[in-house]
């Protein structure tokens, strides 16, 4: 597989450091507020990437951390009369929802920046040891002008970046483009003992701590979203490779903006939607699809027509894999066709494509385009009299694989008591019509048409779906 290092500006074949293994690290959200279809961006992309990776037989190792600490944490808690945790508690609750409904597996590991007070401090020593930072004031910053290699993932001198950053001036630092990696505690906010006295962490420091806890000191590919490249992940290389003194990230790769009116999406300016707000409208799926319809590393527009478009495409895809999961217990018992039999021959050549794709630095708008040419080919045949159960569970089998990888699947709705209870008045149905009882069959069909489901009448039996 081939990836776009930010680092090296060039698509490099993934070699990863074990062989076989897979240590990913992916900037997560800070917890204060639901997350925006911004924010899904990065979470939805990263999943691909760990699912493919998974497709392809590695072992992934996926951490993803919450910002459970910080200023905007601690303003809305102020705001609601609570502590920071109850915060944090709620939000982190809240993302599992959204990302579960999003179909964003659980990472390996989702560790929370004050879960990891010690080994926070612990790099913060080590960096002020080796004079990499100094302690000020009760803070402590970080000595950027003594890594020499700061800029290298921004691919700009530390001078360009001083003239384009916002920076923090203040009268503790020995230099502007100095950062935090301890703050001291203020008045009122949480606050956890430190060899500075009271205090809590700086942001960066949280991802250097706990990439070295649940990965190692070196890792594989550490992701997020372009406008965390600097300064985040820059300042993020500065202390992890300052204090172990090794390489921090073999890859970084990051995600273009979702933006919406060609601005990105941000709470910041206030022009954003929730993820959950959206999923109400278009659903949770229609997200992650209208996501893989997109390369990672192009923008993309947010907007109804780019969402109905999603569900459109879906809805396709799920027809046909409504179609062949009936065919494959209703259809024809026997051999399959000829035609049938080169259909199931031409499989490979479509997993292949597929793999071709995502090789090249996870094209999912390809792969989603290989998917729609598989269906298109599967509903020809399966279309055809007389096919067979053993096609169908072919072709089925074959779909569910490729769309597995991107995590495209039909929500459940409903429950197996109630698909049993229709599948129950669909057979009462049919033996009513067999006795020519058709007034008690179109009661029946009523009955089931009150209930939201269609039925539809093929030569392989009666179809159902819910409207
Ligand atoms: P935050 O909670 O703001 O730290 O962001 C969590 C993740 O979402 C980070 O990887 C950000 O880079 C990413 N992100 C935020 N806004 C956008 C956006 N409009 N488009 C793409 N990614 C974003
Ligand atoms: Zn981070």
């Amino acid at each position: 597989m081939r990836v776009y290092n930010t680092l090296t500006r060039k698509k490099e074949e993934f070699v990863p450091i074990e062989p076989g293994k897979v240590k990913m690290y992916s900037c997560g959200p800070t917890v204060y507020n639901y997350f925006h279809i911004g924010n899904a961006r990065p979470f939805i992309m990263f999943d691909v990437l760990r699912r493919y990776f998974e497709y392809r037989g590695m072992q992934v190792t996926f951490v993803q951390n919450f910002t459970d600490i910080d200023d905007k944490v601690i303003k809305k808690a102020n705001e609601e009369g609570v502590t920071y945790d109850v915060i944090a508690e709620r939000y982190i609750k809240e993302y599992f929802v959204d990302a579960g409904g999003l179909g964003v597996k659980p990472a390996t590991v989702h560790p929370r920046a004050t879960e990891n007070i010690d080994e926070i401090i612990d790099i913060v020593k080590t960096l002020v040891e080796k004079g990499y930072a100094y302690e000020s004031a009760g803070d402590v910053y970080y000595r950027t002008r003594a890594f020499a290699e700061y800029g290298k993932l921004s691919h700009q001198p530390l001078e360009e970046l001083e003239a384009g950053a916002r920076i923090d001036v203040s009268e503790h630092k020995e230099d502007p483009m100095d950062f935090a990696l301890w703050k001291a505690a203020k008045p009122g906010e949480p606050s956890w003992d430190s060899p500075w006295g009271k205090g809590r962490p700086g942001w960066h420091i949280e991802c250097s701590a706990m990439a070295r806890r649940y990965l190692g000191e070196t890792i594989d590919i550490h992701s997020g979203g372009i406008d965390l490249c600097f300064p985040h992940h820059e300042n993020e290389i500065a202390q992890s490779e300052a204090s172990s003194g090794k390489p921090f990230a073999h890859y970084w790769m990051h995600n273009a903006f979702l933006n919406i009116d060609n601005q990105k999406m941000s709470k910041s300016l206030g022009n954003f939607f929730t993820v959950r707000d959206a999923a109400a409208t278009y659903g949770y799926d229609a997200i992650r699809f209208f996501m893989l319809s997109a390369h990672y590393r192009s923008p993309l527009n947010y907007s109804r027509e780019s969402l109905e478009q999603a569900r459109a495409g879906l809805t396709r895809i799920y027809s046909a894999l409504d179609n062949v999961r009936f065919l494959s217990e209703n259809g024809a018992p026997g051999e399959m066709s000829k035609e049938e039999a080169d259909s199931v021959q031409g499989f490979d050549g479509w997993r292949s494509r597929f793999c071709e794709a995502m090789d090249d630095d996870l094209n999912t708008a390809d792969a989603v385009s290989v998917i729609f040419e598989l269906v298109r080919a599967v509903n020809t045949v399966a279309g055809k009299a007389g096919v067979t159960r053993a096609y169908a569970q072919a072709a089925l089998a074959m779909l569910r694989e490729l769309c597995g990888v991107l995590g495209i699947e039909k929500p459940e709705t409903g429950n197996a008591q109630e698909d049993a209870e229709i599948e129950a008045l669909i057979e009462k149905r049919q033996c009513a019509r067999k006795s020519k009882d058709f007034k008690e069959a179109d009661r029946i069909r009523d009955e089931l048409k009150a209930r939201g489901i269609v039925l539809e009448d093929t030569p392989q039996g009666v179809k159902w779906h819910r409207a």
